[in-house]
């Protein structure tokens, strides 16, 4: 029997923090979107700016290609020490076969994508982390295995904005504040133009916080339950 890359959902269900995590997704479609013209963003710069103007703590889970298409967001994003910085693969693969309709990659090229997605990632500094999300959250016992050796931890989440492709903002804030819980980690995107309403959707989600006695912490603090 091999070691296999822990998963986590959340962390423990005491104290006041979550975590709220920012997807970067880019593919090969998403960049030829860019170069025709067909797409003006995939780095919503007002999440960044609301995050920056009331201090708040993410957690940005960043493609190498997202990187190497917006250095200087990366850059942004690595001089805030409130961000922490991980992996959601080089190109926003799927490794597991059928994920959504995800690009499909074999499951022998994982390793190496991961680990050459922290070699983009990890010049720009700041808060590195050895935290993966897997595109679509697709994954299974060979992704799992294939991992083992890179000591990462995997994150899912167990609150589910629902950003994606989303066309209204308070259904996102609902799906946010109806399920979040002490040690709760929230995945939206920080795509723009794919996620064009959760820069809309985050002042109502962090007032609901504040409300409900909630922190957003960095990913590592509330997975640890510090
Ligand atoms: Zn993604």
């Amino acid at each position: 029997m091999g070691t296999r890359a822990p998963v986590v959902d959340h962390g423990p269900r005491t104290g006041a923090k979550v975590a709220l995590t920012f997807d970067a997704d880019m593919t090969d479609g998403m960049l030829a979107s860019l170069r025709a013209g067909r797409v003006k963003s995939y780095a919503n710069l007002r999440i960044l700016d609301l995050l920056e103007r009331d201090e708040v703590a993410a957690t940005f889970f960043l493609t190498g290609k997202w990187v190497q298409r917006y250095p200087d967001v990366t850059r942004r994003i690595a001089g805030n020490p409130r961000f922490e910085l991980a992996n959601h693969t080089y190109g926003h693969a799927a490794f597991t076969g059928d994920c959504y309709d995800l690009p499909s990659q074999p499951v022998g090229e994982l390793a190496g994508d991961v680990a050459k997605t922290f070699e983009v990632i990890e010049p720009y500094g700041g808060r590195q982390t050895r935290y993966f999300r897997f595109p679509g959250l697709c994954h299974d016992a060979a992704t799992l295995d294939a991992l083992a050796p890179l000591g990462v931890t995997v994150v899912d989440g167990d609150v589910v904005s629902g950003d994606p492709f989303a066309t209204a903002w308070k259904p996102l804030v609902r799906a946010v504040l109806d399920h979040v819980r002490p040690g709760s980690v929230v995945i939206m995107h920080v795509t723009e133009a794919n996620a064009a309403m959760t820069d809309e959707a985050l002042p109502h989600i962090l007032a609901g916080l504040r409300e409900r006695g909630l922190v957003p912490a960095p990913l590592s603090e509330v997975l640890a339950g510090a």
